[in-house]
């Protein structure tokens, strides 16, 4: 018997970064929206915990322990005093270190399937809190759809969000969070960050789902710093706005970067401007909002 869980990835519409507190990390107003681009994460029983991974980006994937779907599966197997005795398989569609969420998303799939496949009926608050102790980005992932992460970006608010459309841009090579974090600091240093806060424009726009409305409040305090680290991008994020998209950002730490178009007949041709131009590895195009994780 198997449990397979699909588990989509993240654009932040807004992500408003206040200034490094005492712990390193920063205070965040994030305001996430699971997308329809999907891992899937399959648990069967095994004699140890082993994890492999297929797809395009399979090779930069880590198969030993640091993988978040392994530190999933022995997270809640140490919580129940069990073995991790589990084969976890991957397989990839989210672009790797590209600022969607892609290993976040992988340790809250593991998490459930290993959940069902365990038969252990974690309750939901239980789960969030253990993704949580994840990663970040990890309990967005399991509840998926749009939502305000406030704190680190873990503790999170649903929030209402129409239908939109996106066109990615996958960059060559990742971007480390940390270190864009780190560049952030540099960039600010000396200056008064303002404290991160959710905009209410934005929050309408969403729950309108007017892509315009939405294309004018699209916010990444990150941006300036992932840029100043791969200059190369802002001639990606220009490609895309000429061939038609309302609005273009850097998503989340990026590399990858995020295009909102008003129909999938723009979403077709701003993926074909940013393919002949060479800007970026390869476009994806997805709807938002997405459900979050759950057994198929
Ligand atoms: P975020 O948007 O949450 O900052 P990201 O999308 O930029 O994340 P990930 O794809 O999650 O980045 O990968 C970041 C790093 O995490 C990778 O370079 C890889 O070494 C490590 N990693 C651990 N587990 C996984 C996994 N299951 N899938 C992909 N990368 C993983």
């Amino acid at each position: 018997m198997s449990v397979t869980v699909r588990v989509p990835a993240k654009v932040n519409v807004q992500l408003a970064v206040g200034a490094a507190r005492p712990d390193g990390f920063h205070d965040l107003a994030n305001v996430f929206l699971a997308v329809s681009l999907h891992d899937e994460v399959t648990a069967t029983p095994a004699e140890e915990l082993r994890v492999t991974c297929e797809g395009p980006d399979a090779d930069q994937v880590p198969l030993d322990r640091t993988n978040l779907a392994a530190r999933a599966a022995e997270l809640l197997a140490a919580r129940h005093g069990i073995e991790p005795a589990v084969h976890l398989h991957i397989d990839k569609a989210i672009p790797v270190a590209g600022g969607m969420a892609g290993g976040s998303a992988d340790g809250a799939g593991a998490l459930l399937a290993c959940d069902t496949l365990w038969g252990l009926n974690t309750p939901r608050e239980e789960l969030l809190a253990l993704c949580a102790e994840l990663g970040s980005d990890v309990p967005f992932s399991l509840v998926g759809a749009a939502a305000l992460g406030t704190g680190r970006g873990e503790h999170l608010t649903p929030v209402p969000a129409g239908t939109f459309h996106w066109v990615f841009a996958v960059a060559d090579g990742g971007l480390s969070t940390p270190a864009v974090f780190r560049e952030f600091d540099r960039l600010t240093a000396g200056t008064a960050v303002p404290v991160p806060q959710a905009d209410p424009a934005l929050l309408a726009a969403l729950r309108s789902g007017d892509a315009e409305a939405l294309a004018k409040t699209l916010a990444n305090d990150l941006q300036p710093a992932a840029l100043s680290l791969r200059p190369q991008l802002a001639d990606t994020l220009a490609t895309g706005t000429a061939a038609g998209a309302l609005a273009a950002l850097v998503s989340g730490s990026g590399p990858t970067t995020a295009f909102l178009v008003p129909d999938p007949a723009t979403a077709a041709a701003v993926a074909a401007a940013l393919e002949a131009s060479g800007t970026c590895r390869t476009t994806r195009t997805a709807t938002s909002p997405a459900p979050g994780a759950a057994v198929v």
